[in-house]
């Protein structure tokens, strides 16, 4: 049964606004997508984590339109793509190399254990872009330097945008297969003339001191307790630190792929090229990466003039 606290990202407010903050948490979302794909153990753990911080990053962004996180390196796995949309549809897919994924599991010291996302990605790069639909867009790159992805992300905000971010990202692996993958996380950010007006500067040191201890004591088996609500964790957290809610996004799992989208792609290739797709059905067949719907078209109906 789906749990109706999952799926969440809640935006909030402490220390009369000198802190901007998102907490989410996901699981119908994943389940759905690493259902449709079967990805194995380690891929799903990083396409969850990745999901879970394109959520945060997505909410901490304003904008209308796509949001669109993605990894890339030389690793086992080579790219994982989440899709974050303003009105809350998520799509997430993954690519890797089996049996490059089997060595590097081979080499594992410990028995059981996932890697971190930027190991499996080995050497490249954490980009976001924002598509606002207007063709105005807005993007962001970093190396993916760092143990985790939460500290790979955290470079991307001292060194691009020299905003001072706090950030703790959580995974909850099923212990079979039967079990929902979840994941989460909480961000902070102090964003410099926005809010806190009424802080005085001396009292920003020690405030934000006790915002980052309290965002570290979040621990896993409390920001997936399905009898607490976000707004509740947040409670607990930031009670006393006048904490204001602001806003609570829903989400779920939706492609963007179609029919028609298709068609426009393959409208832009010569007949000569159409015809050497044709597979044994005389058909050319495409399979969507995120959600794998499969689409089958024949030439004539390429061709075919519009209206
Ligand atoms: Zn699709």
């Amino acid at each position: 049964m789906a749990n109706e606290n999952f799926d969440e990202c809640v935006s909030f407010l402490i220390d009369d606004g000198l802190f901007v903050g998102r907490i989410a948490r996901l699981e119908n979302v994943l389940k759905t997508i690493i259902h449709k794909h079967g990805y194995v153990k380690n891929v799903s753990a990083a396409l969850s984590e990745t999901t879970a911080l394109a959520v945060l990053l997505a909410n901490a962004l304003k904008f209308e339109g796509l949001f669109t996180l993605q990894l890339q390196g030389n690793g086992p796995v080579s790219t994982v793509v989440v899709d974050v949309t303003s009105d809350g549809s998520i799509r997430a897919c993954a690519n890797y190399d089996k049996a490059h994924l089997e060595k590097a599991f081979a080499l594992r010291k410990n028995e059981g254990e996932i890697e971190a996302t930027p190991h499996l990605l080995g050497n490249g790069t954490l980009a976001f872009t924002i598509d606002d639909g207007k063709n105005n867009y807005h993007q962001g790159v970093v190396d993916l330097q760092g143990k985790t992805l939460t500290e790979c992300a955290l470079r991307y905000f001292k060194q691009s945008e020299q905003i001072e971010t706090m950030l703790k990202l959580f995974v909850d692996i099923p212990s079979d297969d039967e079990g929902s993958w979840r994941a989460g996380g909480i961000l902070l950010q102090r964003i410099p003339n926005i809010g806190g007006k009424n802080v005085a500067l001396e009292d920003i040191p020690e405030l934000k001191n006790e915002a980052e201890i309290l965002l570290n004591s979040l621990k896993q088996e409390e920001i997936f307790d399905e009898n607490l609500s976000l707004p509740e964790i947040l409670h607990r957290l930031y009670h006393a630190n006048n904490l204001v809610l602001t806003k609570e996004n829903k989400y779920q799992f939706k492609c963007r792929c179609s029919r028609e989208k298709l068609l426009k792609t393959l409208r832009g290739f010569s007949e000569n090229e159409l015809s050497s797709m044709l597979d044994e059905n005389s058909k050319i067949t495409a399979t969507c990466n995120f959600c794998s719907e499969t689409y089958a078209f024949t030439i004539p109906e390429i061709l075919k003039k519009l209206n």
